[in-house]
């Protein structure tokens, strides 16, 4: 049976897998590890609150001894918790080291002291940096362009290092960009959605040129769950298989399903820091079973509709102070011509 500490699992990614992993019947506790910064809400964890094999603890990583309580009761850990917005991490980098580096090794140190069976630490294809051509596979030189990959990249070493030297059962999972329901209104897509169903206009940096690939976020829950039950410890898995599109062409995309048009588009100057192109091979994982089932169509139209229908949930937080407009802070001034 499994007993897994989930950090990070009122967020984005680590609410769906949560509410994932608890329709498994080996699975007798899940206990989320969550801080709630800005980005977590328990409203996340849905109806999988009422499970009685989950329970939910607010505290934060890099609290040692509150660290070493849970650890002590669980066999299994995934580590989502993290600084996970690059245009945050260009002005505020120092949360970003703390959370993601130091968070990582209080971590990886209580689980090596607990007898952790499984360790998954949760990783980004951002670590690779922007390729002009080809892909990454797992043992491409990590060259992290922005704050926020740098202490992923790092977050990684700091995990893989307890393998090498502890025998800690780490496996490290690095995904491409994810989308889907319950994002925190600031990444690509949730931000331009939100923004385009309250009418106002939306800005790709630059002509929206930059390329990224799309994984549905329950494809990489799959594929997480996948290297928890069968992934070798030490090893690294790259998580692709989902779209490859500009942000022009999302950006194209969104306006259908939103019901608007180009006027709805200011092309603002592209950021300080803008990687070109992610891309990654993702044949080891696929060779022990994993496959992407989400199209992205769909999936954006599905997407796109739980934003249509769930105001409540998303519009308190484009009102708050920090809001989502710290995309816009970071860019400089002006606006740019956006052919289109
Ligand atoms: P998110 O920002 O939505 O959620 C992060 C969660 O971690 C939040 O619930 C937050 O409250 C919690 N948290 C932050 N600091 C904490 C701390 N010190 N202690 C405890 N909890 C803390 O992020 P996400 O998009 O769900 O990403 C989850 C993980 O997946 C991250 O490690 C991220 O680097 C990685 N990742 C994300 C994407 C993506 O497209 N979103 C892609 C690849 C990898």
């Amino acid at each position: 049976m499994y007993e897994i500490l989930v950090t990070g699992g009122a967020g984005f990614i680590g609410s769906h897998f949560v509410r994932r992993i608890l329709r498994r019947d080996d699975v007798s506790r899940v206990t989320v590890l969550d801080a709630l910064t800005y980005a977590g809400h328990t409203g996340n964890l849905g109806e999988a609150l009422l499970d009685p094999r989950l329970v939910f603890v607010h505290g934060n990583i890099l609290d040692a001894p509150l660290v070493d309580e849970l650890m002590a009761r669980h066999t299994a850990v995934v580590h989502f918790a993290a600084e996970s917005h690059v245009d945050r991490s260009l002005t505020m980098a120092d949360s970003f080291l703390m959370t993601n580096v130091l968070g990582t090794q209080t971590l990886a140190a209580s689980a090596g002291r607990h007898g952790i069976a499984e360790f998954v630490h949760v990783s980004t294809d951002e670590v690779y940096g922007s390729l002009a051509e080809g892909s990454a596979s797992e043992d491409t030189p990590l060259r992290p362009g922005v704050p926020y990959a740098a202490s992923k990249a790092a977050s990684d070493l700091v995990a893989l290092s307890h393998f090498q030297t502890y025998g800690l059962p780490v496996c490290v999972t690095r995904s491409s960009n994810n989308y889907g329901p319950h994002q925190f209104p600031e990444k690509v897509i949730p931000l331009f959605t939100t923004r385009l169903l309250q009418g106002e206009k939306v800005t790709p940096h630059g002509q929206g040129q930059h390329v990224r690939n799309w994984l549905h976020v329950e494809d990489n829950c799959a594929g997480i769950e996948l290297v928890l039950r069968d992934g070798k410890p030490g090893e690294i898995y790259n998580l692709g298989g989902g779209t490859d599109l500009t942000v022009r062409d999302l950006t194209v995309k969104l306006l259908a399903l939103c019901g608007k048009d180009w006027d709805s588009v200011t092309c603002i100057p592209d950021r300080q820091a803008n990687d070109l192109r992610y891309s990654m091979h993702w044949d080891k994982i696929a060779a022990i079973g994993f496959r992407p089932a989400r199209d992205l169509d769909e999936g954006l139209a599905e997407t796109v509709d739980w934003y249509r229908h769930n105001p409540d949930r998303w519009a308190p937080l484009t009102r708050t102070p920090y809001a989502a407009r710290i995309t816009d802070a970071i860019a400089p001034a002006g606006e740019e011509a956006c052919a289109h």
